[in-house]
């Protein structure tokens, strides 16, 4: 739940490593180079017939059990914990077993599968999906990417069955967002078992997880983070009291604290001195499961806000005929459709075994979270003094949904992160190409090869000669909008060029730019994502299809709208102004001007 302070600067590892030509086809990095990978986005991704039959089961239970227990959210989020007979219940459907295979007795859900469930669960109450999800989005995850087979049959079915609950523990109290500074450590003694001192705090799942994946400096490597798994039974480790929180009250957050806890050899997770990559690799491969979760908000949202629109009469009218109710109820409907489509994306890059998916799994994570906070606060203003009394649950899920641009990764953190990676990857490419202008002599064919492939992508930025369309891939009614992603992707290519020629390494400190240049990857791989999905729709004959439309419609102008103020405000800005009064305001320690005296 932690994120690189420097994002951007370290390489974000993945479940297997990425080859150079593998990062090549991201298609998130590809927007910083102006291009568009039309075969990483169409046709929409579906799930296989048998993966649709066992999803539908998981998806039909989970709503069965949790749809009637509204009275009782409400109740455990006031008391702030969760009763154990409810833990026994989710234990006894298989929820903690979702995403570990069969073989260890799991259910063997794929990525989207899993996130549609979190989606589901996510309708009825929050902190009921993450019990769930932390343990398998993050908890044991490590284990499933990064364990050996001895570990996984090990763990693996007391984990499927939910005897133990994982715990994912990064975050200390002096290392938040900037995970390389962890403090915890662990030494190795004579007898090769390894002795862990630190203190986790935050910690999701804290109070009843019995397995912790568990990351710390070592002596040996450079003083490089590794992680361990850590069972609760071991001597030294211990739990806090539960953390007060403003939202996901009844999910259990704990500090949990290691004194000279003795983990044997084999409890190393991967390698000795990876641990800061495979804490980041676990990061990015669980963001479907909190993009699924974001998205089930806004679905209970809409369907809340729309009931309430139609009954609640005021001048006489319901105010669902206002043109203010209609105008939020949308807008959280575009937010929704394209958070699904973007989330839905990433689960199947993840499937499909994409080397390299962390822009594509952060951008998700950045806007279905954004879109949920968004959705909460309208929802709650539609219901307005109803949505305020605590009878009902639209408070609830206000503050529910303000975690979500916090943990696993801020929103600031991670729009650094999409930038600084996007930009890199173009960069990349330009000092390959001063490299070339000294290799023409020695090596001629690679030298001119490079210098023509760059040359041909300066021809295309300025021309779009050359640039891979993606109208042919969509229906006639979306033609306008594929042109408007294919216009904003080359002057977005155009404006990485400016930036990099502009700054050059010193782009790292320019964040008003990066979170500019991040903003406009969002929207155009979100855009495009929505293209895919409608276009699928056209094909399938969906009954919905003409309002889907409408939704690609509202999503491309505003997307096209937020685009152009940010490239505008890439050359005209007041940053520096902003810079200067914030350092004032610091300085003074609070707000100097009063209106009086
Ligand atoms: C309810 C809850 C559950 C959690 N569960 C877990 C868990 O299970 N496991 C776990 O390990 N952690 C967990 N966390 C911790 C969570 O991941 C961190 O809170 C998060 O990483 C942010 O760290 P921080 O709160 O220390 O904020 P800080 O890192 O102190 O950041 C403060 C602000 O500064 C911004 N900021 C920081 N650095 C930069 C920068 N370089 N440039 C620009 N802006 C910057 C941040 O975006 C943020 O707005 C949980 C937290 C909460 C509240």
């Amino acid at each position: 739940m932690s994120s690189n302070s420097n994002p951007g600067t370290e390489t974000t590892a993945t479940a297997q490593s990425a080859t150079e030509e593998d990062e090549y086809t991201s298609p998130a990095k590809a927007l910083f180079r102006g291009e568009i990978i039309q075969s990483a986005l169409w046709p929409f991704p579906q799930l296989s017939s048998e993966q649709t039959e066992t999803l539908g089961m998981v998806v039909e239970s989970v709503d069965r059990f949790l749809a009637d227990k509204q009275d009782e959210f409400r109740e455990w989020d006031q008391a702030g914990a969760q009763p154990e007979d409810f833990i026994d219940e989710l234990r006894e459907l298989g929820l903690f077993g979702l995403i570990i295979p069969e073989e260890y007795g799991g259910i063997g859900l794929s990525n989207a599968g899993y996130s549609r469930v979190l989606q589901q669960s996510s309708r009825h109450d929050s902190s009921a999906s993450l019990t769930i999800g932390a343990h398998s989005s993050i908890g044991m995850k490590g284990l499933l990417l990064f364990g050996t087979d001895a570990q996984k049959r090990h763990y693996l079915p007391r984990l499927a069955t939910g005897e133990l609950i994982a715990a994912y523990c990064l975050t200390e109290p002096g290392s938040g967002s900037d995970a390389a500074s962890i403090q915890a450590k662990a030494v190795k003694d004579a007898n090769g078992d390894w002795l862990l001192n630190g203190e986790k705090i935050w910690i999701t799942n804290g109070g009843i997880a019995d397995f912790f994946t568990v990351f710390a400096r070592t002596d040996s490597g450079g003083g490089k983070l590794s992680a361990f798994i850590v069972e609760r039974e071991f001597p030294g480790v211990s739990i806090g009291q539960k953390e007060d929180k403003l939202g996901i009250r009844a999910s259990s957050t704990t500090t949990v604290s290691f004194d000279n806890v003795k983990i044997p050899p084999e409890n190393l997770l991967g390698e000795e001195g990876k641990g800061f990559k495979m804490a980041m690799a676990i990061l990015n491969n669980g963001r479907t499961g909190l993009g699924g979760g974001a998205v089930g908000g806004m679905k209970s949202c809409i369907a809340l806000a729309s009931k309430q629109a139609v009954e609640r009469k005021q001048f006489g009218h319901s105010i669902s005929e206002f043109g203010l109710i209609k105008q939020k109820i949308a807008q959280i409907t575009v937010d929704c459709f394209a958070a699904e489509s973007a989330v839905w994306m990433i689960g199947h890059y993840i499937d499909s075994g994409y080397a390299d998916y962390s822009i594509e799994a952060a951008i998700s994570k950045v806007f279905a979270s954004e879109a949920m906070c968004r959705a909460a606060n309208e929802a709650l203003q539609i219901a307005a003094g109803s949505g305020y009394m605590k009878e009902l649950p639209y408070e609830r899920i206000f503050r529910d949904s303000r975690i979500l641009t916090i943990f696993e990764g801020t929103s600031e953190i991670l729009r650094l992160f999409i930038a600084l990676s996007g930009i890199r990857d173009a960069g990349r490419l330009l000092q390959e190409l001063g490299a070339a202008a000294e290799d023409i002599f020695n090596n001629p064919i690679k030298g001119f090869g490079l210098m023509t492939d760059y040359a041909g992508r300066r021809i295309t930025n300025m021309t779009s000669l050359g640039q891979e369309r993606i109208v042919g891939a969509v229906p006639d009614e979306l033609r306008d909008d594929a042109l408007v992603f294919e216009k904003y992707t080359l002057e977005f290519g155009r404006m990485t060029d400016v930036l990099l020629r502009r700054h050059g390494k010193t782009i790292v400190d320019r964040q008003f730019a990066l979170q500019r240049s991040a903003d406009v990857a969002i929207d155009l791989f979100v855009g495009l994502c929505v293209l895919s999905r409608v276009s699928t729709m056209a094909d399938d004959g969906i009954e919905q299809y003409r309002q889907a439309i409408e939704i690609a419609h509202m999503f491309s102008q505003q997307a096209k709208r937020r685009i152009n103020r940010s490239l505008r405000a890439m050359l005209r800005n007041e940053d520096e102004s902003a810079k200067a009064l914030s350092d004032f305001i610091c300085e003074a320690g609070g707000y100097p001007w009063d209106t009086y005296g």
